[in-house]
């Protein structure tokens, strides 16, 4: 388990967060087009008061029993997503709580989520675009027969690619997530990371994931841990 961040400054993450948002509006897309997901899974509890002071209102959490801690102890601050493995038996935990699962991936997942009594609830599938054997989310040629048999609305996709060097790397993963997409007539795209964003926003990403590139700090003077 990694260690949790602490210490962060409103100032630098309003501004990591105004540099982002330079970086979608330079590949000519409006900053409307694109939405900003917080990851929030590095983040400590009780620094999260410091996310909605720099202006973040979307986070998203990996887990569902730290996503389920967090918004109690800060309930109304922000809007949450489920952006981690979904366990099917963790589905009536965070359901009842999110705007947004972006990585519903199997059919027990499915089946609970199609009991769950939240007409509103979006739903995104992970696809393992790049068949890579240690990735969640379902092989590409999975998501034909997996939304033939949904009973519920899917909205769109989401993707994880390979951690890479050269953020060009991954333009052809989400190239084919665009595809897939367009071709099952889905609409939401949500793809790209600190590492690759701009790429996955010139490929069409309608959210993306941030976590690092927001958090990290800027100023010589950071507060001490
Ligand atoms: C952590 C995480 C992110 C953000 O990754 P960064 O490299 O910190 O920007 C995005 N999506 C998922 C699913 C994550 O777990």
């Amino acid at each position: 388990m990694v260690d949790l961040i602490r210490g962060l400054r409103a100032a630098d993450i309003r501004a990591n967060l105004a540099e982002a948002r330079e970086r979608i509006a330079a590949t000519g897309r409006t900053p409307d087009e694109v939405e900003i997901l917080t990851a929030v899974k590095y983040v400590a509890v009780q620094e999260l008061p410091t996310l909605a002071e720099a202006g973040i209102e979307l986070v998203g959490e990996n887990r569902a029993d730290a996503l389920v801690e967090k918004m109690r102890a800060h309930p109304g601050l922000f809007r949450w997503d489920f952006i981690g493995a979904l366990q099917s038996r963790r589905v009536p935990l965070i359901a009842p709580h999110v705007r947004m699962i972006h990585s519903l991936a199997s059919q027990s997942a499915l089946r609970r989520l199609a009991a769950q009594e939240r007409a509103d609830l979006r739903v995104l599938v992970e696809v393992n675009v790049a068949s890579d054997p240690g990735k969640a989310g379902l092989l590409p040629e999975e998501l034909d027969e997996f939304l033939a048999s949904s009973p519920i609305a899917i909205e769109g996709l989401m993707t994880m690619p390979p951690l890479a060097a050269d953020p060009e790397a991954n333009r052809r993963h989400f190239a084919a997530l665009r595809e897939l997409a367009a071709d099952h007539g889905l609409r939401e795209l949500s793809m790209g990371t600190s590492q690759d964003f701009t790429v996955a926003v010139e490929e069409g990403a309608t959210i993306v994931r941030l976590g690092s590139s927001l958090l990290r700090g800027r100023s010589a003077h950071r507060r001490a841990p």
